[in-house]
């Protein structure tokens, strides 16, 4: 892969890291571990009052916050799997069968982490 493909990948992994992290800050907190440790946010429960209304749509926003948080986490991950796959210079490759991923489908979502046919083999199980 072309180096300067490669520097504007990891820029758009970077950036697409920071936005996850801001959209996750702002349905939960991060929870502080040890220096190093894998990012991990909880999603916090929402409060906006003591009546029965109240405590319904609470747990409501609260199991989507739940859920939107275990995507956004999953993101996450994908993103610094990629960085780091970019940091050792194992990036590009997909992690099924060791060809190089097409360069479209990684300027469309950089943090892929498998080919076209792969991933498709995969949605189809
Ligand atoms: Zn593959």
């Amino acid at each position: 892969m072309d180096k300067q493909l490669l520097e504007s990948l990891k820029k758009k992994l970077e950036d697409r890291k920071i936005s996850v992290i801001e959209q996750l800050g702002s349905i939960g907190h991060q929870e502080t571990g040890e220096v190093g440790a894998e990012i991990n946010f909880n999603a916090d429960f929402p409060d906006y009052g003591d009546s029965a209304e109240d405590n319904a749509v609470e747990v409501a926003d609260y199991a989507k916050n739940l859920s939107v948080e275990r995507e956004l986490e999953k993101d996450l991950r994908d993103v610094e799997k990629s960085l780091k796959k970019i940091a050792d210079g194992t990036y590009g490759t997909c992690s099924h069968c060791g060809e190089p991923i097409e360069i479209e489908r990684l300027k469309i979502r950089p943090e892929s982490g498998s080919c076209v046919s792969c991933k498709n083999a995969i949605t189809r199980k």
